[in-house]
């Protein structure tokens, strides 16, 4: 004889079951929901920002050959990635070539990147060059390798460029990498200068753009994860870490978390240089200035202190355009010899 007791409570537990197993399903739907609600509003914010840099700096023209170049880091699969989504639904015309440069480290697997090009449908070349034997024997054991390496690559990429047709250079450098850049400058290098959206390299042949300016690192770090691009460890040249730019990464990162904003903050601050409040006798006529004995709206407080860092007067606005243009035009731009954080 069946224990009534006993159906009653199997029958209790099986309800039981079933109501966790659909809250669970429930759960599951509900949490579903939310990631592809927050994919689609990054991936809705990255391809604004990526658009709106490429209008503000005019990046990209009509007719363009775009060279990407592509390491098999998240930047540069990121990069790619939103340069194609855009290409496709862009009002202007302009083509795309993906280029990676193999420089022959130990173990580098030759097959990712092709395999992912091609599922891509993207044109592509992959150039072979062994500089890391070349960096391996020209600096001395326990120096860091990153500086020849890069202007290594950076030579072979512009020939590359010149031989593929190409009339835009596309790196994946974004935000945090240009204001990194602007505080290495400043603490080592005694410079107020970042790293150029936009600039003519210094061999005088190539336009180099960066389309990722104001894209935050956490946004492509989410962004190739959620696309599983296939991921090349950047490590296989066995180099050490830049430490100072991971020194100043890290105190960024930092200060981002204690103050958040303060990042956009000092990237927003590097459009709206107000020259008379400088230094730098190149950028505004100090020697020759004068009293003109009228009042301007937008003239300078000498003696009290700004309330805060606010929004300068549009009259004392220099670009972030004419920075990068100087920039381009001066001394050549050596802002890629950044070692490991590859775009
Ligand atoms: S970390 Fe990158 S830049 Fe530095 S030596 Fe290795 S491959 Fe070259």
């Amino acid at each position: 004889m069946v224990n009534p007791m006993t159906t009653e409570t199997l029958l209790q537990d099986s309800a039981t079951a079933v109501d966790a197993a659909a809250i669970d399903r429930a759960a599951a739907d509900a949490e579903a929901k939310k990631h592809a609600h927050e994919m689609n509003k990054l991936s809705k914010r990255l391809h604004r920002q990526v658009g709106q840099a490429i209008g503000d700096f005019n990046m990209i023209e009509d007719g363009d050959k775009v060279m990407v170049c592509v390491s098999g880091g998240k930047d540069s699969y990121s990069l790619l990635d939103i340069l194609i989504n855009l290409r496709d639904r862009a009002p202007i015309k302009f083509s795309i070539v993906a280029v990676n440069l193999d420089q022959k480290q130990p173990d580098f697997p030759e097959d990712v990147l092709p395999t992912y090009l091609k599922s891509r449908g993207v044109d592509f070349h992959i150039e072979e060059q062994d500089t890391y034997s070349i960096v391996k024997r020209l600096v001395p054991e326990g120096k860091t390798t990153c500086s020849l390496c890069s202007r290594l690559r950076r030579g072979i990429l512009y020939r590359v460029a010149g031989e593929l047709g190409a009339t835009k250079i596309a790196l994946g450098h974004h935000r945090d990498d240009i204001v990194t850049t602007l505080m290495l400058n400043m603490f080592f290098g005694s410079r107020m200068k970042g790293m150029p959206p936009k600039l003519v390299s210094d061999d005088g042949k190539n336009v180099v753009i960066r389309p990722l300016a104001y894209v935050k690192e956490s946004d492509l770090e989410r962004w190739a994860e959620h696309r599983a691009f296939p991921i090349i460890p950047c490590n296989l040249c066995g180099s050490q870490p830049n430490l100072q730019r991971a020194t100043v990464k890290a105190m960024l990162q930092d200060w981002d978390r204690r103050f958040p904003g303060r990042v956009d903050n000092m990237f927003t601050a590097m459009g709206n240089i107000v020259p008379s409040h400088m230094l730098d006798r190149d950028l505004f006529p100090f020697q020759t200035i004068k009293a003109t004995g009228a009042p301007t709206a937008d003239g300078d407080i000498a003696f009290d202190e700004e309330e805060h860092c606010g929004t300068p007067a549009p009259g004392n606005v220099v670009k972030l355009v004419r920075a990068a243009a100087i920039d381009g035009h001066g001394s050549g731009d050596d802002s890629d010899d950044e070692g490991p954080d590859r775009a």
